[in-house]
């Protein structure tokens, strides 16, 4: 069987290798989608080329990451990564080879690939090179690591989560003794840095099957070595996912673990919209506990903090009226405002409207008309906005 694979401008560079007398085949990640019927995310290009060789092939190129041999050719206008194939020396610290060597060989580069459907790749005319059974233990979905997976593991800790990860996104089992050495090692996560760890959590959510992997997580018991993971948590049935976008995994996680916004973005040094996102689904609950929202709730939160948050609560209470997605858009969508923008007077007819002295008051006024016209005390028109200011403001004088 011969596959058809890459974009015009990933095929011209490997093209071009070859002709320069180099080998480059298509790896990675971008192959096994292609087995898998998916879309690939980025196209990687390994060569025997060094890096120093790549960039005389090609005129325009970018140093991203040359000292592990990777090399971001620009051509027809697209960025392709290109990286030499190496191995990975040793490792001392469970994180990161101490040196990359660089390697004529392309499997001596695809034995230091973590799973087997990771460690395949594809020439230019179709031809798979397959090594370690890839195609095979997709056929089967599993997830397997490429050699003796303890030692694979000791070598780079992150390739246990990893694994989980992958559980999720491709909704494959870990197969028995590559799941054994992570219930073996799983202690060694802890040497692997918050971000790395973060950015495999960000696609785990975003699979198909979060619940499979949380499975994994307790039945290894990786999860007491997990930055801020629930102690004694065991996946709720509402981590089931899909989730739209990785921010309501976490979200999740946080409210059905019974953690603090905090603990989980001191832990994964999250960013500040990260942050302000899980506090709000926190208030937001909050409030949702004692009663259904209201309008000022609709305008003050939003649709992607409301949905997230409402599909949490129905979580946490299964047997509890909840709103539906569409109810929570049409609430929005009925608002007679959006934002304080769309507010049909500003300060400047205050001051004209009062006859008084500027001052704070002219912001507080306009918070409080603001607030008026969301309950529907007012309606967001500047004739009925004087009428009903003047009356307020001069009762209140
Ligand atoms: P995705 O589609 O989610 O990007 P991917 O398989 O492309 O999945 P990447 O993190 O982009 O994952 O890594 C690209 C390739 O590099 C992998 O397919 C694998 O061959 C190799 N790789 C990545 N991380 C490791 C690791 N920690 N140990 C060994 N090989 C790795
Ligand atoms: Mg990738």
């Amino acid at each position: 069987m011969s596959y058809s694979f890459g974009t015009s401008a990933s095929r011209g560079v490997v093209s071009k290798l070859l002709s320069a007398g180099y080998e480059a085949v298509f790896v990675g990640g971008a192959v096994r989608d292609l087995l898998l019927g998916k879309e690939a995310s980025d196209i990687d290009i390994a060569t025997s080329a060094t890096p120093k060789e790549v960039k005389e092939v090609f005129p325009n190129t970018v140093d991203v990451g040359i000292q592990h041999g990777t090399v971001l050719v620009l051509f027809e206008g697209e960025p392709i990564e290109v990286t030499t194939y190496r191995t990975e020396g040793t490792y001392s610290d469970h994180r990161r080879p101490d040196e990359v060597t660089f390697v004529r060989s392309l499997e001596e580069d695809l034995k230091r690939r973590d799973f087997t459907m990771n460690a395949m790749a594809l020439s230019l005319d179709g031809r798979l090179i397959d090594p370690f059974g890839g195609k095979q233990d997709i056929d089967k979905r599993l997830i397997r690591a490429v050699g003796a997976a303890e030692e694979r593991f000791k070598e780079d800790a992150l390739r246990m989560f990893r694994a989980i990860r992958f559980s999720s996104v491709l909704g494959f089992a870990i197969e028995d003794s590559t799941c054994d050495a992570i219930e073996l090692l799983a202690k060694e996560i802890e040497h692997i840095a918050a971000e790395r760890l973060k950015a495999e959590w960000d696609k785990l959510f975003l699979g198909k099957e979060p619940t499979r992997a949380f499975e994994y997580i307790h039945d290894t018991g990786i999860g007491a070595h997990l930055p801020a993971y629930p102690e004694t948590f065991r996946a709720a049935s509402c981590l089931h996912g899909p989730f739209q976008t990785s921010l309501e995994g976490w979200a999740t996680l946080m409210m059905t673990g019974d953690l603090e916004p905090l603990q989980l973005t001191r832990a994964y040094k999250m960013s500040n919209t990260e942050k302000t996102f899980l506090r709000s689904i926190q208030e937001v609950l909050q409030t949702r506990e004692a009663q259904f929202y209201s309008n000022l709730d609709y305008y003050r939160w939003g649709e992607q903090v409301l949905l997230a948050a409402e599909a949490i609560y129905q979580c946490l209470h299964p047997d509890k009226p909840f709103l539906g997605p569409n109810e929570i858009r049409e609430k929005i969508a009925a608002l007679p405002i959006r934002s304080k923008q769309e507010l049909a007077v500003t300060g400047t007819d205050l001051l004209a409207w009062s006859k008084a002295k500027g001052g704070r008051w002219v912001g507080e006024w306009l918070d409080t008309i603001e607030r008026a016209v969301i309950l529907g005390d007012c309606r967001n028109d500047s004739e009925e906005i004087k009428g009903w200011f003047l009356h307020e403001f001069t009762r209140q004088r």
